[in-house]
């Protein structure tokens, strides 16, 4: 059977809230054999740490989004969570000791944030505890790929995964070049960039997500790890490959960056 991977889905969301278990069993009906829940604060991580011990194919990844950000998303519904002031120290010593497969989802964020001397600051720990750890991380960089190809290019963290990666051709090649990892969002389907993205990198620098529940490859439905196949979908074809042989690469791209 084909082997399907969702690297980066927010299961905590509020949309998910009535029906995560059959979301859940949907997923593994469909062939998904894992699931990489990223937390985006102290409270979602906690979260994505239960959902792991319940459900044996959701993996975790812990992070802190960049809070301004999130505070702009929070705000807007966008992503409806209470926010809650913390010690960052303790935070990161906490994600350091709780055994995650990534940290994640980590980055800058200069559209709904506009601190970015801190989101740079927060952004750096997360960048040295990946190196230190051998940890892969995974990074959001919106409206501010450039900045974050510079950080990652001062440092010598190895696991990096670009996540729904909208910089310009230039800067796709640019972390290509570096060897770094791309992983495509479900709603490719629809969109020419993250098409090039496929085109340009390399099939061994290729991992799938569906940033549930973002990101849909159908307009009018909530996005959920089932849907992860659209993406391997849209790679055979850019690719030229079979949905099996695509799906077995990144599988295989899958396990040798997280396991
Ligand atoms: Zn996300």
């Amino acid at each position: 059977m084909t082997m399907f991977v969702d690297v980066h889905a927010h299961l905590d969301h509020a949309l998910f809230k009535t029906d995560l278990d059959a979301a859940i069993e949907r997923a593994r009906q469909a062939g998904v054999k894992a699931i990489v829940a990223n937390g985006v604060d102290p409270s979602t991580n906690r979260i994505v740490l239960d959902l792991a011990k319940k459900y044996d194919i959701v993996q975790p990844a812990l992070g802190i989004y960049p809070p301004d950000a999130l505070e702009t998303e929070a705000r807007e519904d966008k992503y409806p969570i209470e926010l809650k002031p913390y010690d960052l120290d303790e935070e990161i010593e906490f994600i350091s000791k709780s055994g995650p497969i990534a940290l994640g989802e980590v980055g800058l964020d200069y559209k709904n944030g506009e601190n970015r001397a801190m989101q740079k600051k927060i952004f750096q720990r997360f960048i040295d505890l990946s190196e230190k750890m051998d940890l892969p991380i995974i990074i959001h960089s919106r409206k501010a790929e450039n900045d974050v190809l510079d950080m990652l290019e001062s440092s010598s963290a190895k696991k990096i995964i670009l996540h729904c990666f909208s910089g310009r051709h230039h800067l796709v090649r640019r972390a290509a070049g570096h060897g770094w990892s791309f992983s495509i969002p479900t709603n490719v389907v629809r969109s020419q960039h993250f098409q090039t993205v496929i085109d340009i990198a390399h099939i061994s620098q290729l991992l799938t997500e569906t940033d549930s529940p973002y990101l849909t490859p159908f307009r009018d439905r909530r996005n959920e790890p089932a849907f992860v196949v659209e993406s391997l979908k849209k790679i055979a074809e850019v690719k030229g490959l079979t949905v099996e042989d695509t799906a077995n690469n990144v599988f295989m791209n899958y396990q040798k960056m997280f396991l």
